[in-house]
């Protein structure tokens, strides 16, 4: 982090904006928002920059600037086209360990100003440490989009009933579980609506009836294969939430930093024959800490249903009558097939797929490999790069083709996702040579023909053997 984000408190202080022109009017429009006692040093100022500051009892002071200007200042703004005056203040200013802002010169500042959403007195902020303003831009426009513009008038009813909930909710934990509830529920529509009274009397109904916010609960949460953007946004909006989050070595860290700063993050383990923690240890753990009143967050890599033992988790949960939710996620097996260019099923290749278990029991695999020979059928192996020898061997002993297409996607929609591609004869010695990481998929069938026309994700980093 370039920055720290912070939110400053101005409004009646002195700050020294130097330059008249457009940009500082711009700069001068902002401060005064937030309260800024201005002083405007310049020979010249705009129009509506001078009107600005009679309005609001800032001042201007005609002339060059020199550092005296500083005195008093709790903050130092230069707007001028001359890099010598932004020089000077920027000196000037830092010598003072005053905070200073040359616009458009990330050098010559010690804060910058991110852009902003404005919901007052809700404000999202946004930066790039002055890396992109585009891509700030692009942002920002998303999410003005995206937070609806009552929102602001929602924060202002929160605030307004803050000590209240807090009197009737001493203890942290259930307050903001009851915030949250509130928010997202019936108040907090009939707020966005404008039904202040109405939200303000349901609240208060719901504030007599407490117990329901102690109790705790468990969300198993999708996580998707890696990029964190191939989350959904229940799942999102559930970790966010949570009080605690138990994870393995399948979840990508961009989706653990999504959970909130103050919830407790478990390590649990897992990597391929060292299961950090056993199984039934991870299933009693999300009972207790339930039963403690959290709200606890089990997430899994890709889909909780899909060999993830999402199933085993839930049943204990089940027995103990905790409430929960299982959230789907974005399975190895989508992900890696779109981000490969290879259709699991196609008209032309494949009229079905199957997800088979790949990991070997004692060195070997055991299936009842006869029922994998349909050659319209797409084959996708999870767990399967320990086992990949055996699982050609198998396929071709049981009527595959030897030149069967086979696809090797190595951490699949990750930024060093690889994809290896050879046949059933050929793919045990390429994938020795290329020797991929953990986690790894395999695709076999006719669709992996595909690949070479459709791919466009990672296609610098094919292996395409010839
Ligand atoms: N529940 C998960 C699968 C867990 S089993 C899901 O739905 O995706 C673990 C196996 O998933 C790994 O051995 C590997 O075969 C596969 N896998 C998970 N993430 C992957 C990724 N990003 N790229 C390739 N394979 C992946």
């Amino acid at each position: 982090m370039d920055f720290l984000p912070i939110s400053l408190r101005i409004s009646g202080s002195r700050v020294l904006l130097v330059g008249g022109g457009q940009v500082a009017t711009r700069k001068a429009r902002l401060l005064l928002k937030a309260g800024a006692s201005l002083t405007v040093v310049a020979p010249a100022i705009a129009a509506e920059l001078e009107q600005m500051l009679a309005q609001s009892g800032g001042n201007w002071q005609r002339g060059e600037y020199c550092s005296a200007a500083l005195e008093g200042a709790v903050l130092a703004v230069a707007a001028t086209p001359l890099r010598q005056v932004n020089e000077q203040v920027f000196r000037d200013a830092s010598a003072r360990q005053l905070p200073v802002n040359v616009v458009d010169a990330p050098e010559l500042c010690t804060f910058i100003f991110p852009s902003i959403v404005e919901r007052s007195p809700l404000t999202i902020a946004i930066s790039s440490s002055g890396n992109s303003p585009v891509l700030v831009r692009l942002l920002r426009r998303r999410i003005e989009a995206m937070v609806p513009a009552a929102y602001g008038r929602l924060a202002l009813f929160a605030g307004r009933l803050r000590d209240t909930v807090k009197q009737a909710l001493p203890d942290a934990g259930a307050r903001r579980l009851f915030w949250e509830q509130a928010v997202e529920g019936t108040v907090g529509e009939l707020v966005l609506a404008g039904k202040e009274g109405q939200a303000e009397a349901s609240l208060q109904a719901q504030l007599q009836d407490t117990a329901p916010y102690h109790r705790g609960e468990v969300y198993l949460l999708g996580a998707g294969p890696g990029d964190p953007d191939l989350m959904t946004f229940k799942a999102q909006r559930l970790l966010q939430s949570a009080d605690v989050v138990l994870y393995d070595r399948l979840v990508a860290p961009g989706i653990l930093e999504m959970a909130r700063r103050d919830a407790e993050r478990i390590y649990v383990g897992k990597a391929r024959s060292e299961h950090a923690v056993p199984q039934d240890q991870i299933n009693q753990l999300l009972v207790t800490l339930a039963q403690q009143g959290k709200r606890v967050v089990r997430l899994k890599g890709g889909d909780p249903f899909i060999f993830g033992r999402g199933g085993e988790e839930i049943e204990l949960l089940a027995e103990n009558a905790i409430p929960f939710q299982v959230i789907p996620g974005i399975t190895a097996a989508s992900a890696a097939a779109c981000y490969a260019g290879i259709p699991l099923t196609h008209r032309d290749y494949a009229r079905s797929v199957r997800f088979v278990a790949g990991h070997l029991k004692d060195g070997t695999l055991n299936h009842d490999w006869s029922e994998f020979c349909s050659e319209s059928e797409t084959l996708v192996f999870y767990m399967g790069l320990v086992g990949l020898p055996v699982i050609c061997e198998q396929l071709q002993r049981h009527g595959r083709a030897g030149d069967t297409p086979i696809a090797l996607v190595e951490r699949a929609s990750t930024p060093q996702q690889r994809v290896i591609t050879g046949t059933l004869a050929t793919m045990a010695a390429i994938v020795e040579r290329e020797n991929p990481r953990a986690p790894t998929l395999i695709i076999v069938g006719n669709v992996v023909h595909l690949h070479d026309r459709l791919a466009w994700f990672g296609e610098h980093n094919d292996v395409t053997p010839r």
